[in-house]
């Protein structure tokens, strides 16, 4: 009888403790962000997913380029005039960013932004810029004129007409804060889907790890790969609408700091790192480098592998993700 009593309060416990998994589906910050977590229940999951979204929300105004308030317009707006005091999280998210750009050799800029004027990728480009445009444009680019003030806490923009824009990490640093906040809650488990920027942490109810699928663009119902990820967060950029074609080549949303032109010869890139942010803005940087090259950078980056389609759906994986033959 004891024994008895035993087993229905061990199956009692774990029916208790039953988790499943509830996801969300809303816009955030001009895309479609995808919140899933662990929980016990729908209330207890939407609690946590309503803070998520109150964290995203919170990082769109601080880093918005549309909106004239946020302090990254400011700091934009006094561009060539003077330094704009910020809040410590955005001075930092600038400084990080400024690292990525040296860590890419400028193939990654988040000063990139001034090209938005000759360059746009919504269908109403009708010719190619000249090279005086863009000569002109890319002069007004480099992240050696973010003049960064540690103790003021301050950002300076040294060019008038210099621009920046958080469109290639600012996803991926939203999914890192989101996971992070819900971790702080004590949530178990979950992805943030940033529209394909996305971070993950814990185990599906099952104990299994997460698993994510890599499509492949050309082809959007065709999964190539599910990749189990622990802990990890997965970036996909390439947006294949996102592109102009002129005279037969096709020109990507995504622009070489360096030159003022886009980027061409890769559709799709996917990375896995520790965080969506330096995962987001290296997929970026592998875009801008082309396919040997980025391929070659990744592989001496410890813990980040990636996988590169290329315009003739070629796909290229780095070293340590390489399927078997
Ligand atoms: P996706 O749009 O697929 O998420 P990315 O994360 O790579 O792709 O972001 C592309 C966006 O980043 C562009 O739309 C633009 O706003 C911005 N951008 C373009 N070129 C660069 C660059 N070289 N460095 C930093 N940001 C860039
Ligand atoms: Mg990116």
């Amino acid at each position: 009888m004891k024994r008895l009593f035993l087993i229905l309060f061990f199956l009692w416990g774990i029916s208790a403790s039953a988790q499943s998994v509830f996801k969300r589906t809303l816009k955030l910050m001009g895309s479609r962000f995808d919140i899933s977590v662990v929980a016990e229940n729908q209330q207890q999951a939407d609690g946590y997913i309503d803070i998520a979204v109150e964290e995203i929300t919170r990082i769109e105004k601080l880093i918005s380029s549309w909106d004239a308030n946020s302090q990254t317009s400011m700091i934009n707006a006094n561009a060539g005039i003077q330094p704009v005091i910020v809040d410590r999280e955005l001075f930092n998210l600038i400084k990080r960013a400024v690292g990525l750009s040296k860590l890419t050799q400028g193939a990654f800029d988040i000063s990139y932004a001034s090209m938005d004027k000759i360059w746009k990728f919504d269908g109403s480009m009708e010719m190619m810029p000249t090279e005086e445009e863009i000569k002109q444009s890319v002069s007004k680019v480099g992240y050696q004129h973010i003049d960064l003030n540690e103790n003021a806490g301050s950002v300076f923009l040294d060019t008038k007409g210099m621009k920046i824009g958080f469109g290639a990490i600012g996803k991926g640093y939203a999914a890192d804060q989101a996971k992070e906040r819900l971790k702080a809650l004590g949530v178990q488990a979950g992805i943030i889907n940033a529209s394909g920027d996305m971070n993950t942490w814990g185990r599906q109810p099952n104990g299994e790890l997460w698993n994510i699928a890599i499509t492949n663009p050309l082809n959007k119902d065709n999964v190539f790969a599910m990749l189990p990820v622990d802990n990890q967060a997965i970036v996909t950029s390439g947006n294949y609408e996102k592109f102009v074609k002129f005279n037969g080549v096709r020109y990507a949303h995504i622009i070489d700091p360096r030159t003022g032109y886009p980027s061409t010869g890769i559709i799709s890139v996917s990375v896995m790192a520790a965080k969506a942010e330096l995962a987001d803005a290296l997929a970026t940087s592998v875009f801008v480098m082309g396919k040997e090259v980025g391929l070659d950078f990744i592989n001496q980056l410890n813990g980040v592998e990636c996988i590169i389609i290329d315009e003739q759906g070629n796909i290229n994986y780095s070293n340590l993700i390489k399927p078997k033959q």
